[in-house]
């Protein structure tokens, strides 16, 4: 299994006086101590002074989508930022790496320029999209084992079906921003889970297969997990239509997620120190207080925390979280088990394929091509199983063969969110409940801390839109904060 090596983030600092400067070149210092260094940030971290609390305006804690976002708003308010990062790397869960002769993403990679933050994103920054292309042959599961259907059918019937589990939406969700419009109907519709609306819809043997391997993959390994909610809520902000769904799975950055990420750093300029993590946050009424792993204090008027929901009691909160988030905390938000992985095939002939399998039917329960290379294809897949050992490439072979395809592995480059400290999980996928007992209550500030995620947004929670989302939303909390 990879684990944090990889991307060389360039060292992202500060034009300003020299204990800043400081600052920076410690930050270079760490990211130059190599993958060595992730995961034990703290011997990596600088020793600095423990006495004395270095102050800014606003102190944010994660340099993912969310935190960089409030650190470019708070900087074009004249704040003094200082963005704390846990990572010998900025993106947190979007992470561009080499593998294959390509640069592949490990986390969040598809964007969808009609979701409104990111694509506002793409637009101000210029940010081409890269379209991915045609499948040519499509495995999809029957009751007599997999089979291959032409894209169109099989493509069809699964859209069939999406139609089938998400009617009713455009009422329940009529306004996609705003997922409590219809808290009436949701008081019902929330406590059901994906598994409960599949069992009610009446499905043969035969549609039940079709569909639940995407049910089960999304919720993070079985349908009983997800709400169907949440699922619903992502078909409902698509347009709810086959087409719009599709389209979120379409575009990629052409810079990568990393490209966009920076021009955003540039362009704000917020002191950005890695290779901290952060371990307590106090808000005595007057400031904020900041406890790094190392011991280096920081303080402020404000903080915003960005980490991941499923990290937060990892960290020491005083006084403790609002009554919302320790809950949403202690059930996590995000998938627990997410694990991305991108296998070098030899030869083609297996071909453009995408492969979906049956809920608990196969390790890798989707995959689909990603790009060519010189010695054959190469593929991006999704796996929810625990079990499963990525770096063996005879295991990921016999997994895809489950799903009606035979593969030369040459090679296997993965990421498991679940077992990665700073995540904890993969992407945002609320259970039954979770939308009509937290929101909005996730939003509201506490005293000085602002909380930002993109495991949170009103929108698009579990995608890049929703961490842009977030992170505005918390920057503007902040200048109206006193
Ligand atoms: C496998 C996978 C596939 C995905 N696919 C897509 C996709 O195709 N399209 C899409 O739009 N979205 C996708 N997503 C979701 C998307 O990546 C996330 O919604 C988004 O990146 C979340 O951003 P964030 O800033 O809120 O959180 P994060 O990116 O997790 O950022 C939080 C930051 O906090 C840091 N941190 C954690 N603990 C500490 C600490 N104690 N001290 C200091 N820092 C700390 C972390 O290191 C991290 O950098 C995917 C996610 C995964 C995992």
């Amino acid at each position: 299994m990879n684990t944090q090596h990889g991307t060389h983030p360039e060292a992202v600092g500060t034009r300003r006086p020299s204990r800043r400067t400081l600052l920076k070149a410690a930050g270079a210092t760490a990211l130059a101590a190599g993958p060595a260094a992730a995961g034990s940030a703290a011997a990596a971290a600088p020793a600095g002074d423990r006495g004395a609390e270095e102050e800014y305006d606003v102190l944010v804690v994660g340099a993912g989508y969310t935190g960089v976002t409030a650190a470019r708003e708070l900087r074009a308010r004249g704040k003094r930022v200082l963005v704390l990062e846990a990572r010998d790397r900025i993106g947190g869960r979007t992470w561009g790496t080499a593998f294959a002769g390509h640069q592949v993403e490990m986390g969040g990679t598809w964007v969808e320029p009609a979701q409104p933050h990111i694509g506002a994103e793409l637009k101000r920054y210029g940010i081409a999209l890269e379209e991915e292309q045609p499948v040519d042959r499509v495995f999809l599961p029957t009751p007599e084992g997999p089979r291959e259907f032409t894209p169109e059918d099989g493509f069809g019937r699964i859209g069939t079906l999406l139609e089938r589990l998400f009617e009713g939406s455009e009422e329940y969700f009529p306004k996609p921003f705003e997922p409590l419009h219809r808290a009436d109907l949701l008081q019902h519709l929330d406590t059901l889970s994906l598994r409960d609306r599949l069992d009610g819809l009446g499905l043969t043997e035969a549609e039940e297969l079709l569909i639940n391997g995407q049910t089960s993959v999304y919720s993070g390994g079985s349908s009983s997990r997800g709400a169907l909610t949440m699922l619903a809520h992502w078909w409902s902000l698509a347009g709810w239509s086959n087409e719009g769904w599709n389209d979120t799975q379409r575009y990629r950055m052409k810079t990568g997620t990393a490209g966009l990420l920076h021009r955003m750093l540039d362009e704000a300029q917020p002191t950005v120190r890695l290779n901290s993590p952060v371990t307590s946050v106090t808000d005595t009424g007057t400031g904020v207080h900041v406890t790094l792993r190392t011991g280096e204090r920081f303080s402020a008027p404000h903080a915003v925390v960005t980490v991941p929901v499923n990290v937060l009691s990892t960290i020491a909160f005083s006084p403790a979280l609002p009554a919302a988030l320790t809950t949403a905390a202690s059930q996590g938000i995000a998938v627990p088990n997410a694990t991305k992985l991108y296998i070098h095939a030899r030869g083609s002939a297996a071909g453009r394929f995408y492969g979906q399998g049956a809920e608990g039917g196969t390790a890798i329960p989707m995959m689909m091509p990603f790009e060519e290379t010189p010695e054959g294809l190469l593929y991006m897949a999704f796996s929810t199983d625990t079990a499963l050992d990525p770096t063996d490439p005879a295991q990921v072979a016999q997994a895809v063969r489950a799903l009606g395809a035979e593969l030369d592995v040459l090679g296997v480059h993965a990421h498991d969110w679940g077992r990665d400290p700073y995540a904890r999980g993969g992407w945002a996928f609320r259970r039954p409940r979770q939308l009509t007992s937290l929101y909005p209550a996730v939003h509201e500030p506490s005293g000085r801390l602002f909380f930002a995620s993109g495991d949170l947004a009103d929108g698009w929670s579990g995608f890049l839109d929703g961490a842009v989302e977030s992170g505005l939303r918390a920057a503007a909390q902040v200048a109206a904060a006193r």
